[in-house]
């Protein structure tokens, strides 16, 4: 089964308000296994919630609308359905006397202005509200059944559990669609989609998209079954397809985020690390820490952001950096391994660069960071550049999270892992 979500409110439309009915129903009809082919906001006019209505009905098996049900002039959602249905509003008293009795428990009598909403359309049902006064509506229009439910996101809620959902679900039958996300880090979104381009096409069960934020590429798998069970073994088969295809560019799933794959790497190799960062400024220092326990494995963190600091704390030669300049190859090495020396951890991370927006030069340009890590086999350094294109801030979230990427992958091939969990 699919669904559409018609979102109602000018509010919503002028972006004044976020619309999170759409996305919590959503998720709800995922877990019963009905798909939803979009969500559309519309503004508080009745001629386009009518066309909305009419196209989304001859579409979808599910049309879900929340909002404009309430009893001022731009409450508009019954008059629209109606008009979609060809049938007039009718009034039914007895859902008068519901609403009356709603204001009536609490100490008020009901303005005249609510009675509109015991106007349902003919032929359609009205649905129960516990927490308001706008009763919902059920009717059916073409092949679709359509169940309209307040706007206010707790009312909506309580309607859609205690009402929609057992209904859409005895349709279901205890289908499923469910989902997980592989994160992937060390290569760009393009490059990631080549390698898994066969299983991106569409018309497949499970599905497979890709999304990108600060460098981490999430493949995302959705799997419909009948069952759960089946669900989950059509997702576990494409999610070990995708696994075998990228190897270690997936360093976890769902929440999982570079700083917990780190972390239990070390814990599980019983290994130590030390940071000496410039400019990141502690971000790595702030992500080894992130996870409860760092304790086991995060033993310092030294911000030398002046040259000065460079060599006091870690003895980085004056003329090294005089005859290189701090943002080098020679000083991130020099960094990483004071750094190793001086915490006595198995592992030590340098990192020095041009976060900019000021200080880049044509040979050093902003987003050029070497990073440097250091372990008993000796200290690898490598260059990276991330652009200028990028603001100083993500520049050094690219920085950190390349940094702890690297040790990942070094742990990982210190303990003979294939891929992460
Ligand atoms: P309505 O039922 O259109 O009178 O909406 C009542 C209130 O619920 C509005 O003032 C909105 O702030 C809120 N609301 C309506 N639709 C949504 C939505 N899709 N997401 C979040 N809040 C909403
Ligand atoms: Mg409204």
């Amino acid at each position: 089964m699919d669904a559409i979500i018609l979102s109602i409110g000018s509010e919503l439309a002028l972006g004044e308000t976020i619309d999170t009915n759409s996305a919590w129903l959503a998720q709800r009809l995922a877990e019963i296994g009905v798909g939803v082919l979009r969500h559309v906001t519309v503004g508080d006019d009745i001629e386009p919630i009518r066309r909305q209505i009419e196209q989304a009905c001859g579409e979808a098996d599910v049309v879900l609308i929340t909002g404009g049900l309430g009893p001022t002039a731009d409450d508009l959602t019954r008059q629209a359905l109606a008009a979609a249905m060809g049938v007039e509003l009718v009034l039914r008293p007895e859902w008068v006397e519901k609403i009356r009795s709603f204001f009536a428990c609490r100490g008020r009598s009901m303005p005249q202005a609510n009675a509109i909403q015991a106007q349902f359309p003919a032929g359609s049902e009205p649905i129960e509200n516990t927490c308001g006064t706008a009763p919902g509506i059920r009717a059916s229009l073409g092949r679709s059944m359509v169940f309209a439910m307040p706007g206010v996101p707790r009312e909506m809620r309580e309607m859609f559990e205690r009402d929609v959902r057992p209904m859409l679900a005895e349709r279901t039958g205890g289908a499923v669609l469910i989902a997980t996300v592989l994160n992937c880090f060390g290569a760009g979104e393009s490059d990631i989609g080549q390698q898994i381009d066969d299983l991106m096409q569409r018309g497949r069960n499970p599905t497979v998209g890709t999304t990108a934020k600060q460098g981490v590429i999430g493949v995302r798998i959705h799997s419909r079954g009948r069952s759960a069970a089946e669900a989950r073994k059509l997702l576990e088969a494409t999610e070990q397809e995708v696994r075998r295809r990228l190897g270690t560019l997936i360093y976890g799933r769902d929440s999982e985020t570079l700083s917990d794959a780190v972390a239990r790497l070390l814990v599980e190799g019983g290994k130590t690390v030390s940071v000496a960062e410039s400019c990141t400024g502690g971000l790595i220092a702030k992500r080894l820490t992130d996870v409860p326990g760092s304790s086991r494995y995060f033993r310092a963190g030294l911000v030398t952001y002046a040259n000065e600091a460079k060599t006091m704390w870690l003895g980085v030669p004056a003329d090294l950096i005089a005859g290189h300049g701090a943002v080098s190859e020679p000083v991130a090495r020099a960094m990483a391994e004071a750094c190793r020396r001086l915490n006595a951890t198995d592992y030590a991370i340098g990192v020095t660069g041009i976060a900019g927006p000021e200080g880049g030069t044509a040979d050093k340009p902003v987003g050029l960071v070497f990073i440097s890590l250091a372990d008993a086999a000796g200290c690898r350094v490598t260059r990276h550049l991330f652009g200028d294109f990028l603001n100083r801030g993500e520049i050094r979230e690219r920085a950190a999270s390349t940094a702890m990427n690297l040790l990942r992958l070094r742990l990982m091939a210190r303990g003979g892992q294939a891929c992460s969990a």
